[in-house]
């Protein structure tokens, strides 16, 4: 029923793994179709998922979150899909449409399955949704098919995190998801396994910063100099915002 194709835009880095995957959903009778996540600006990539479009009709867009890796083609849609609305939980993204909450449903065709579900997911960033479509789920960087996602000061927030984490695991639980495609890296066919780990992980890490606490780490940069003691030079900026999210989740002083 459902048919679903991915397209990966060329920006690989730490932050986006292998690239930022763009998705295209075709609806039952072909003639017309759904965008998750138009990406970077790069004509190469808007070429490429407008040639998977094909000569359907484009029905929807709809943005997981404000990241411009995500994002940022919307900048030139007056050029690629003028009269195409998109659906964001932003007002400034939100395009010909009211912004989306949870429950909402996006309708791309006629058929019983042409449609895509908002499950609100916040704390990777505040405006972070999920899609569900049938038993899939499209996770934005919510849920990554490598590694872990980033919770960062301030524009995340760990305990949204925690509680989006939790509310996909109960999906799961319930058998109304099967499989995760991510905005970053494959899919994910264990969905359960995956989210016990991320969940675990996050507890762990605040653990760790407990402890560092409680051997008289007192500022954010104190706690990292301990908790992510081993990380690049480069990579340490990103660290601190990661452990001020931490911090504030603990009820600590952030500055
Ligand atoms: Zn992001």
């Amino acid at each position: 029923m459902t048919s679903i194709s991915r397209i990966r835009a060329h920006n690989p880095s730490p932050m986006t793994l292998d690239g930022t995957n763009t998705y295209v959903l075709r609806s039952e009778d072909g003639a017309s179709a759904l965008l998750i996540d138009p990406g970077p600006e790069m004509p190469d990539h808007r070429d490429a998922f407008l040639a998977e479009v094909g000569s359907a009709r484009l029905a929807a867009i709809v943005l997981t979150h404000q990241h411009a890796d995500h994002s940022e083609m919307l900048g030139s849609i007056d050029s690629w899909a003028p009269e195409v609305p998109v659906h964001a939980v932003l007002d400034c993204f939100a395009r010909h449409v009211p912004t989306v909450s949870d429950g909402d449903e996006v309708r791309f065709g006629e058929g019983a399955s042409d449609v895509v579900r908002v499950v609100t997911t916040p704390g990777h960033t505040a405006d972070s949704i999920s899609l569900a479509y049938g038993d899939v789920l499209f996770s934005g960087d919510t849920v990554l098919g490598q590694g872990t996602t980033v919770v960062t000061h301030p524009e995340g927030s760990l305990g949204d995190y925690l509680a989006s984490l939790e509310k996909l695991l109960a999906l799961v639980r319930s058998g109304e998801v099967t499989r995760i495609e991510p905005a970053h890296g494959p899919t994910i066919d264990d969905p359960a396994g995956v989210l016990e780990y991320y969940i675990a992980h996050r507890k762990e890490r605040i653990a760790q910063v407990e402890a560092a606490f409680a051997q008289g780490a007192r500022t954010a940069e104190d706690v990292r100099d301990v908790v992510y003691a081993d990380v690049p030079e480069n990579v340490k900026p990103a660290a601190l915002q990661i452990v001020k999210a931490q911090l504030e989740y603990l009820g600590q002083p952030v500055d």
